[in-house]
């Protein structure tokens, strides 16, 4: 990963025209004064660096397929081995530390998968990803039994795929945790991997790309005919960030809700152009007015479309919608599909508790 964000980095340095394309798609680089290329070749500071979604949403928008994600990324690893940000700080956002979030709600919450976990052997396995199986795990173990019945899964993958590590700069973490995944995965002799979330989705390809493991995901397998909605309300769907490029979920997605009766209203932003939730990054706890606004951006835009149901196939950007007030409901695709209404709204009050309590 450091050699991608190196060699993006350089040809942002020698080949930005400076044109202008991707400041019109986002807010952060329309406040700055320079363009991504002379910013990479000037240098930014950690403030910054930390104030970019990685959502690449610019880059989808640049005439020479650049990447000024690169630029912020890059100088995050740096921050971290400059020792200018000190990642303890952060435990709770980090998912190789006991203190982080996701494993405090799952223990105060009592939610535990040692029934579920894969043992060697198990050649199919699901890796519904951190959000998915702390925040739903009606959801998990739902979609788990379904690919148990219909698709000889064996076991469930509980661990983290890194990503958030790489995320934060942390970039030694983030490749001893996919370093350990990849032993794991092998030592189990797993030979299929079917995923939920699109972050996990993009980023297992990336580290398990060598290893001839097949990566699915749960909308390419499952089958979600059977359950055909009635009175089925409108729906539109927010698109995820990683999934931008290739839109293996975005087209799968659309199919199984079609499949299942479900009518899909359009957003003016979908699919490739699709902005952040507001989740990228991390950016929410270090510049979290920009996370705000596009939220409330974004909530208004699924009001604009006439939907009743706001969906997200990442469970991200569901609680970072479902915790504002709107005029139209939000919900996991699953949670259609399957026919498991969640209401999510006070998840992240439930959160910030915990948080509180573990001091
Ligand atoms: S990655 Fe997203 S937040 Fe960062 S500069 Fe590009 S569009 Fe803006
Ligand atoms: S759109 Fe591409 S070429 Fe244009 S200013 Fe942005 S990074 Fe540079």
């Amino acid at each position: 990963m450091r050699d991608g964000i190196k060699s993006a980095l350089s040809q942002l340095e020698q080949e930005c025209l400076d044109c202008g394309a991707c400041a019109e798609v986002c807010d952060l680089l329309a406040e700055l004064t320079d363009s991504p290329g002379e910013l990479a070749r000037r240098g930014i500071d950690v403030y910054l660096a930390y104030s970019c979604f990685l959502c690449d949403r610019c880059a989808a928008a640049c005439p020479l397929e650049l990447r000024p994600s690169a630029l912020f990324a890059a100088r995050r690893m740096a921050a971290v081995e400059k020792g200018e940000i000190d990642p303890e700080e952060y435990n709770y956002l980090l998912p190789d530390r006991k203190e982080h979030v996701m494993q405090l709600y799952r223990s105060y919450c009592g939610i535990d998968y040692g029934d579920l976990e894969a043992e060697k052997g198990a050649e199919i396995c699901f890796f519904p990803g951190c959000t998915l199986m702390t925040y739903s795990p009606v959801l998990t173990r739902e979609v788990f039994k379904r690919l148990e019945d219909e698709c000889g899964c064996r076991g469930m993958l509980t661990d983290c795929c890194g990503k958030p590590l790489s995320q934060m700069g942390l970039e030694e973490r983030a490749a001893e945790s996919s370093r350990n995944l990849v032993d794991k995965v092998k030592c189990l002799g797993v030979k299929r991997i079917v995923v939920a979330c699109p972050g996990c989705y993009y980023y297992l390809y990336e580290i398990l790309g060598q290893e001839e493991i097949e990566i699915l995901t749960v909308y390419e397998v499952l089958d979600f005919t059977e359950i055909t909605a009635e009175n089925a309300p409108l729906c539109t769907v927010h698109d995820s960030c990683p999934d931008r490029f290739k839109g293996v979920f975005s087209k799968g997605v659309r199919a199984a809700l079609k499949k299942s009766g479900f009518s899909v209203v359009e957003m003016t932003a979908n699919r490739g152009d699709t902005p952040c939730c507001g989740s990228g990054g991390q950016v929410s706890h270090f510049r979290p007015e920009l996370a705000e606004k596009l939220i409330e951006v974004r909530l208004r835009e699924a009001e604009k479309s006439g939907a009743r149901v706001l969906l997200a196939y990442c469970l991200s950007c569901v609680l970072n919608f479902a915790t504002r007030p709107s005029g139209v409901k939000v919900r996991h695709v699953l949670n259609l599909l399957l026919g498991l209404d969640e209401d999510y709204s006070d998840v992240k009050t439930k959160v910030l508790k915990i948080l509180e309590n573990a001091g």
